[in-house]
């Protein structure tokens, strides 16, 4: 929780709480225990002040507020831990069609589906009478009815000491209304949900639930019959996103009649009613006047115009790429309108490009395609402010916007490239597709445009979505990366899936053999492929192929088959590792200076580190570099009238500066430099210690500062002056370094006595970017090392490294307890995210795709185990014996799986006692 987010009306903020935990903690602790014992809330914590924020300048009406309700602390906590408690579990509860507040489904899921929809209506091949209704559920949050609240929760399994307590707390919460920061009396509240508490989105999307289900079931009984965008489509009847209704429909009388009749119900029951006012209708191209006229009639809505939206998504038949692209121009004006860029350094005009400028376009690309000429624009927009002057029409920019877009490493300023960062946002719709999700939006381009040829071959169709025609487009980018990794096979299909690297799409085959699965192709009690099948379907050479390099189908229980992209470690597509990707291909490598080892120079304020950036790329406004782009100007240096000014005579030869060098703490004599400034830089700082380039980096700017000053303000050019404030800024720095780096303390070392019975395993990699890893497990009984192993392997992921040291640590203590009968084994390991994941004992949650099938044999290991094995996070120091030996094993490729003799441990000259300090520690704290 945000330490200094909203306090409680009684003033206690969360930092409070935070910051004196040793005192309060425990007293709090079992008050929360005893809310959830009781299902009762002490009244004060039930509290909530509401304030009012204007919405404009001059509010007059109530209306003109937004209330904003600031709930108790101690509330707000017991609920987080509810939801928090619910999280993993309302996926399951709620239905496909609600796409808020779960994670997995997101916005966009909605807006694609109502998308496909209304192109389905226009589309002239369309041939059913359907409508779509927008509805507008008036004040949802607030209207909730508790009762039926109450019974949707019981209807769905909730607990029933969760809708005790939240009943609980709704009935006996009280309401004060701040006014210029006094409240007057209390308001008991009869029905709504509470803002701002954790639980009521969850609240609220478990009571739209009801309606699912109720229209589901008028479905089951044909009251109403939904529609259907394509043969194999699932029918549809309704979109939910939160509060944002879709309802959807055949345009034929009885059908409306009960859908209406359907909601009103709903509406009485729930208090959640749909203002007709505020509702939109679309149809179907081929719906007749009359029919149209009597769905207007029954639902009382209006069609939607042109300019409709939902979800902010433009919804018109045509163009809505370019009128989104419009709205975002000027939304991008207004906000540089109010920005003064002269008044901000270069390096804070970057810092508001990346995080304000940047994000406002983000969530539309993701829904649409711009244009690229409205791109363009707004991307000399920004540059226009990057560079100054952002009131005038004409700027000047001194490195070009595709240069600042590159990567730090690159020599750019790691600006993102909107074009190719709305593509990999694109990209994120055509994995869903690739993937086979299960998101209501996919199954509906499925059954329109793949249901037969499947993903990979289905090609262009004529009047196809512009979704569709865009995944077509770019689904080339996923071609070589990416393929299924294989559980058991039984959900990919041989011919349409790309299940190995090779794999190609083909072209004839009949409708039996299109739907065979790589599983029907693997005998699994003999280990093998079936031979004669393989040919058939692929050919021989194909059969050679995958006999020797395709990982073999295995039947591990919780391993599923997954698509894997093979550029993120978590084998999933992400949007920020497909934009590096594109950019990659679209720049390729090219790197003229060290950048990164500019970027790598620590300790530069941000500033100078921009100026410095500038200065190599040739970015500053001298002389020579003004007079390329306006001839009136003269290239002539102007303080010395000697030459003309380029970099290196600005800032290494020009009158006086040659002083400063030689006479600074670095003692440069700039004679002899190379004419060109990267070469001149890159020649003075070969070898330089990191302290030494900082100075040279401070009196580059000072020289900088220097000339600026006696050009534009006449002050006198002084060497001293420059070499003592280049003095300055490093003493102030010096300063900074000392505080970062104060010494912790050193606790006391106690003795610590290890029970017999209990058995400790310490486990570590090691890893190298040649893809060399070394592992190593010690095993102590009674914290007395017992037997060792260690292993060198060739893997590319250090997550896997940490993986296979656990799995030969449990094969290494295995064969040591045979014959025991009870024992209780603590396996540590460092790498705290590995811990996690087999704790949860979720396949889904590995973050390197690589180890799947190892981690789900180390998880079904552990569940054989039961209580006698507990694999924990170690510190660095408690582990520390084996890290030294996975060093070891990986430099020296040692093998060894043995009890430890004497001249095995002097050789490797390593410390094996146990950390007993650790195991005090993990001794003492609570279970
Ligand atoms: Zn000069």
């Amino acid at each position: 929780m945000g330490p200094d987010k909203s306090p409680s009306p009684d003033g206690v903020s969360c930092r409070f709480l935070q910051e004196n935990w040793n005192v309060l903690g425990p007293d709090l602790v079992v008050q929360v225990r005893n809310i959830f014992e009781t299902a009762m809330v002490p009244e004060k914590w039930l509290c909530c002040n509401v304030v009012l924020i204007p919405k404009n300048k001059e509010p007059l009406t109530p209306n003109d507020y937004r209330p904003l309700s600031i709930g108790n602390v101690i509330y707000r906590l017991v609920m987080k831990v509810l939801a928090n408690r619910l999280r993993p579990y309302i996926q399951k509860i709620v239905s496909m069609e609600q796409t808020a507040f779960i994670s997995g489904r997101c916005i966009t899921d909605s807006i694609m589906l109502v998308k496909e929809i209304l192109h389905s209506f226009n589309s002239s091949r369309f041939s059913q009478q359907t409508f779509m209704l927008k509805a507008d559920i008036t004040k949802a949050f607030d209207k909730m009815d508790w009762n039926f609240l109450k019974e949707a929760m019981i209807n769905l399994n909730v607990p029933g000491k969760i809708i005790d307590l939240m009943l609980y707390s709704f009935r006996h919460a009280k309401i004060t209304i701040k006014v210029n920061g006094m409240g007057d009396g209390f308001i008991h509240p009869t029905r709504g949900l509470r803002q701002g508490c954790p639980m009521s989105p969850y609240c609220f999307i478990m009571a739209m639930e009801m309606l699912t289900r109720k229209l589901r079931h008028a479905q089951v009984m044909g009251q109403i019959r939904g529609i259907k965008l394509a043969q194999s489509c699932p029918l549809l009847t309704h979109v939910i996103y939160a509060d944002d209704l879709i309802l959807l429909g055949n345009v034929d009388g009885a059908e409306v009649q009960q859908l209406s009749n359907i909601m009103e119900e709903f509406g009485n029951v729930s208090g959640l009613v749909i203002n007709p006012a505020k509702s939109k209708l679309w149809f179907s191209k081929c719906c007749t006047e009359q029919a149209i006229q009597t769905v207007q009639d029954n639902l009382r809505a209006d069609p939607a115009g042109h300019e409709e939206r939902y979800l902010g998504a433009l919804l018109s038949s045509s163009n809505n790429a370019k009128k989104t692209g419009n709205m975002l121009l000027e939304r991008l004006k207004s906000k540089l309108a109010g920005w003064r860029s002269n008044l901000l350094s270069h390096a804070g005009r970057l810092v508001l490009i990346k995080s304000v400028l940047m994000s406002v376009p983000v969530y539309f690309m993701s829904i649409e395609v711009l244009p690229k000429g409205i791109i363009k624009q707004m991307e000399s927009l920004i540059a226009k402010f990057f560079w100054g002057k952002s009131d005038q029409n004409r700027y000047m920019s001194f490195v070009a916007w595709a240069k600042i877009c590159k990567d730090f490493n690159m020599g750019g300023l790691g600006v993102r490239q909107l074009e190719l960062f709305g593509d990999a946002l694109f990209m994120k719709l055509v994995w869903d597709m690739m993937s086979n999700s299960n998101k209501m939006w996919v199954k509906v381009c499925k059954s329109k445009y793949y249901s037969n040829l499947g993903f990979w071959r289905a090609n262009n169709v004529a009047g196809a979505s512009p979704l569709w025609r865009q995944a077509v487009r770019m689904r080339g980018f996923f071609k070589e990366s990416v393929r299924w990794q294989l559980a058991k096979g039984d959900s990919v299909t041989v011919l349409s899936q790309p299940w190995y690297q090779q794999w190609e799409p083909v072209t004839y085959a009949t409708r039996r053999d299109r739907q065979k699965t790589v599983s029907q192709l693997f005998d699994f009690g003999a280990n093998m492929w079936h031979r004669e099948e393989v040919i058939r379907l692929l050919g021989e050479q194909t059969h050679n192929y995958i006999a020797q390099n395709v990982q073999k189908p295995v039947s591990v229980p919780g391993l599923t088959d997954k698509l894997i992209w093979d550029q993120t470690k978590f084998g999933n597509y992400t949007v920020k590792a497909g934009y590096e990707c594109l950019v990659k291909t679209t720049y390729p490598h090219s790197i003229e200076v060290p950048w990164k080892y500019i970027w790598d120079w620590k300790n530069l304020a941000p500033k100078v580190r921009i100026f410095v950036w500038r200065l190599l790329s040739n970015g500053l406004p001298l002389a020579q570099n003004l007079h390329h782009r306006i001839q009136a100007i003269s290239p002539i240096c102007s303080r010395c009238r000697q030459e003309n000014e380029y970099a290196t005579h600005c800032f290494f030869f020009c009158q006086g500066f040659r002083m400063v060098w030689f006479g600074g703490n670095l003692g440069i004599r700039t004679e002899n430099l190379p004419l060109n400034i990267v070469e001149a830089v890159q020649y003075i700082t070969y070898g330089m210690q990191e302290d030494d380039i900082r100075t040279f980096c401070y009196t580059l700017w000072e020289i900088w500062l220097a000339r600026n000053a006696s050009l534009f303000q006449h002050i006198d050019f002084d060497p001293r002056t420059v070499c003592n404030k280049v003095q300055a800024w490093l003493c102030t720095e010096a300063q900074q370094d000392r505080e970062e780096s104060t010494p912790r303390h050193n606790a006391l070392q106690v003795p610590y006595d290890f029970h017999h019975e209990e058995w400790q395993v310490i486990v570590d990699a090691s890893w190298d970017t040649s893809h060399t890893a070394g592992t190593a497990y010690l095993i102590y009984q009674g914290g007395k090392l017992i037997k060792l192993g260690m292993e060198k392997h060739t893997t590319d992921d250090p997550f896997q490294a940490e993986a296979l040291a656990i799995d030969e640590a449990i094969d290494g203590f295995q064969q040591l307890l045979r014959d025991e009968n009870y024992f209780r084994v603590h396996v540590f390991s460092d790498c705290l995210n590995l811990v996690n994941v087999l704790e949860d004992g979720c396949i889904e949650n590995v973050p390197s795709w690589r180890a799947r099938p190892l981690i789900a044999k180390i998880i079904s290991n552990i569940s054989r185990l039961g209580e006698k094995l507990k694999v924990q996070h170690g510190s660095r120091d408690a582990v520390k014996p084996a890290h030294d030996m996975a060093n070891h094993a990986r430099r020296h490729g040692v093998s060894y799986h043995e009890i430890p003799t004497v001249s095995l441990m002097r050789e490797m000259r390593i410390d094996m006692r146990l950390d007993t300090k650790f195991f005090q520690q993990v001794q003492e704290r609570p279970p």
